[in-house]
């Protein structure tokens, strides 16, 4: 067995998304890479309480959804209910499968990867506490260690917000969302953020009787409003209410287990009170620098607790970096993993990466709601204030899905591009509807390559689909 090193050229704390990514490609051009990671498991919020288990809900969903409308459809479909413990089981295996691949890529690639808590001693020291290592000899060496590195990146991620209201803690967030087992009877989510959105969607579809509160009149309001006001319709079309200009008091536990959330409404002083049997927090998410040690160094952080970087990752302190949620520039996996490995170009890559940075204009993204939508670049309202009513034109459409002809209720499909004059170059690009996940990635590539409203036009629609509504706007 060969001891165990302890000088690097690059730590990486935090084996999520970004961090995964940087160390595997600095290892790649031959650096020699130590990664920690505090949680147990290989991932990040992405892997294990993000992207994957979400999607395998709003999967399950779509498909209860699609149950429900193949009677109209002419299917003898006879829906008998929805076994919650089976889904979470095979959910769970799969995402322990893709543990084990990351752990096995770290391997094969020469990363050593370090179980336990990163904190900073100095600008190029950092403690391990709680360690077992687990590449290259699978030993295990249990005690805290101290590693040295010149180059450091803080890939350490977020968590959930818990609201500071009496009770907070008899709610949940989206992470003990993927612990249930079950679909409570009724379900209150507070925020109407995309988390909040694609919970109480997912929930709502697969039974629960879902109320969503939010702080304002809509849901979504960091996107475009036809986003907001076209999934808003959507949700209340499959049965969500809502708790609208709502701001959360209390929470109480019943002695039945029940819980009874309060809150008020408008300028309203006086409480509201229900009953529920799961109240969800998904109110936003903050920067997991607790514990990091980050003033040690010299770390600045900015009102939002993020921590401050420029654009080529750069904290301003000698060889330390810093990236994804914890930078909080677009909260996105692929923003993560390409701002990760784009850094890693940079530090290992030879001169020609010299300039090698994430360019964060124009990322797609898309919400997995009980309509999809997807959306990339300014919103209208960015728009406006960035060039200027009289200088733009808005395109914009809604209709009905072709899907929906057999069916007798008839959820919508809306889009809007945001062009700027003269020449209407596309600098927003919001869709909402049937599909709109899977139509998105293909625009945001012609956005990025400057498209103007005419390059969209000359493209030949598809039909019948809902994209060719894109090329064919007046
Ligand atoms: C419910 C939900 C749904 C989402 N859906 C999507 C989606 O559909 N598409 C999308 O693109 N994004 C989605 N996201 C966002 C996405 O998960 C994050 O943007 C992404 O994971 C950020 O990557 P990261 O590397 O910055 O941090 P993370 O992936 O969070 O990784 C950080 C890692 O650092 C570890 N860590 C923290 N502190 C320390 C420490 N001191 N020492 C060692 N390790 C530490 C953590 O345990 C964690 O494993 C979703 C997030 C949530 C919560």
């Amino acid at each position: 067995m060969s001891p165990v090193p302890k000088v690097f050229d690059y730590i990486v704390i935090g084996g999520g998304s970004g961090g995964l990514a940087s160390a595997r490609r600095a290892a790649s051009y031959g650096a020699k890479v130590a990664l920690i990671e505090a949680s147990g498991r290989l991932g990040g919020t992405c892997v294990n309480v993000g992207c994957v288990p979400k999607k395998v809900m709003f999967n399950t969903a779509a498909i209860r959804a699609a149950v429900h409308d193949a009677k109209h459809y002419g299917f003898d479909v006879d829906y008998k209910g929805f076994n919650m413990k089976h889904l979470k089981t095979e959910r769970d295996s799969y995402i322990k499968r893709l543990n084990g691949i990351y752990s096995r890529n770290l391997k094969n690639d020469n990363v050593f990867h370090f179980s336990g808590y990163g904190s900073f001693v100095s600008s190029t020291k950092v403690k391990v506490s709680g360690v077992p290592v687990i590449h290259p000899d699978e030993t295990a060496i249990c005690e805290d260690q101290v590693l040295e590195a010149p180059k450091i990146l803080v890939a350490v991620g977020g968590k959930p917000i818990i609201p500071g209201i009496p009770g907070a803690e008899h709610g949940i967030t989206s992470d003990g969302f993927f612990d249930l087992d079950h679909i409570p009877k009724r379900t209150a989510v507070v925020g109407s953020g995309y988390i909040g959105v694609e919970l109480a969607g997912v929930l709502s579809e697969l039974g629960s009787e879902v109320t969503l509160s939010t702080r304002t009149n809509t849901v979504l309001r960091h996107h475009d409003e036809i986003i907001g006001t076209t999934l808003m319709d959507d949700m209340k079309r499959i049965g969500i209410k809502f708790a609208t200009n709502s701001k959360v008091t209390s929470l109480e536990k019943n002695s039945d287990g029940s819980l009874k959330l309060s809150w008020t409404e408008g300028s309203n002083p006086v409480p509201i009170s229900q009953e529920f049997d799961c109240v969800i927090w998904a109110i936003g998410r903050e920067p997991s620098v607790k514990g990091l040690n980050y003033e040690t160094v010299g770390l600045k952080l900015n009102k939002t607790n993020h921590i401050i970087a420029d654009e080529y990752q750069y904290t301003g302190v000698d060889g330390i970096f810093a990236l994804g949620d914890v930078y909080g520039i677009s909260e996105l996996t692929p923003v993560a993993i390409a701002a990760g490995r784009k850094l890693s170009d940079r530090l290992f890559g030879g001169p020609q990466f010299a300039n090698s940075k994430l360019d964060y204009e124009t990322i797609p993204t898309v919400i997995f709601g009980s309509l999809p939508a997807g959306t990339c670049g300014l919103t209208e309202a960015q728009a406006v204030e960035r060039f200027g009513r009289e200088n733009l034109k808005i395109y914009q459409t809604k209709f009905s899905n072709m899907y929906n002809a057999m069916l007798p209720y008839k959820p919508q499909t809306a889009m809007k591009l945001v062009c700027t004059l003269p020449d209407e170059k596309v600098v927003g690009l919001h869709i909402i509807g049937r599909g709109s996940d899977e139509m998105l990635q293909g625009f945001g590539v012609a956005m990025k390559m400057g498209a103007t409203k005419k390059d969209f036009d000359s493209c030949v629609a598809i039909h019948p689909t809902s994209s060719e509504e894109l090329v064919t706007l007046r």
